[in-house]
């Protein structure tokens, strides 16, 4: 256990992605790295490293806009010293006004502390003694949206996120390679009928996927990430349309019943599959195959 600790969440309100610029410790040791990408929520967390040391680091993320296009950047500073109340400060630009954001700081208080940094749309102000974050327009409760730059992989068939630079990891090897369709899905809405919940972007490989259900035999199972282990869930919460006849999307998406990555069905080549071979449609409890998905695409 070391002396020193901080557990830093960046808790993300807008509707906007945030993509990891720069990191920075100047004291201690990373315990976990802060995500490349963010959409509700990242953590991330850092320890001292030696006899009477503290930790103390910076991380900046840019903040893009639905088209991907950067829209403002953000820094969050940490500090807790062996001697001396920890302090924290963060800056976000533009800040204020209907076109840029707040960003504040609450708890992170002890020698194993916990901060979060929260991250507004508009002008918002708080209350230092309470915590009470007041807003000058409405903020919306839950954090609702579309996001863009999904796409096929005409390597391995799968649905990645092609918002980096880098295109992740594929099991065809190298980063994925995108073809056809852009795809706007949505993420972060009630459950509705037609749809299904569930969906993640894979941090490490850059893939769609959807753990197995928590009836079946394996409950919560990550599935097999080309990059190695299960995937992990970064991000937006995804739901996706079930097939039907009507609508407009790209029918025969499904999931693959052994790596769990989302992949398209609708020819007789099914790509390359991480868990070896092809993909293979997932099956339900009852042994049917999984109902396929409409994917919406930008026109
Ligand atoms: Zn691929
Ligand atoms: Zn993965
Ligand atoms: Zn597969």
């Amino acid at each position: 256990m070391a002396a020193r600790s901080t557990e830093v969440t960046l808790d993300n309100t807008t509707q906007f992605n945030l993509f990891l610029q720069n990191t920075t410790l100047v004291h201690g040791e990373w315990t976990s790295q802060p995500p490349d990408i963010i959409g509700n929520f990242g953590t991330w967390r850092s320890e001292s490293d030696g006899v009477l040391t503290g930790t103390e680091g910076f991380a900046s993320y840019a903040i893009h806009d639905p088209d991907d296009v950067e829209i403002g950047v953000l820094q969050v500073h940490w500090d807790n010293p062996f001697a001396g109340a920890n302090s924290y400060d963060q800056s976000v630009s533009p800040q204020g006004g209907a076109e840029g954001f707040s960003l504040f700081h609450l708890g992170g208080k002890g020698n194993d502390a916990s901060v979060t940094f929260r991250l507004f749309k508009g002008d918002c102000k708080i209350n230092q003694d309470t915590g009470e974050i007041s807003c000058s327009a409405a903020q919306p409760l839950t954090v609702s949206g579309t996001q863009s730059a999904w796409r096929f992989c005409a390597k391995c068939h799968g649905l990645f996120f092609d918002g980096f630079p880098a295109k992740g990891v594929c099991p065809g090897g190298g980063g994925h390679a995108a073809a056809g369709l852009t795809f706007l899905l949505l993420h972060d809405v009630p459950p509705r009928k037609g749809y299904e919940i569930g969906f993640h972007f894979c941090e490490k490989c850059s893939l769609m996927f959807r753990p197995a259900t928590g009836l079946g035999p394996a409950p919560g199972d990550p599935g097999v990430c080309p990059k190695g282990s299960g995937h992990n869930a970064q991000g937006f919460r995804f739901v996706l349309q079930l097939s039907n006849p009507g609508g407009q999307g790209q029918d025969d998406w499904a999931r693959c019943g052994k790596c769990k990555a989302i992949f398209w069905d609708g020819e007789a080549d099914k790509g390359r599959c991480a868990a070896g071979g092809a993909h293979t449609r997932a099956h339900t409890l009852q042994g049917a195959p999984e109902t396929a998905l409409k994917l919406p695409f930008l026109p």
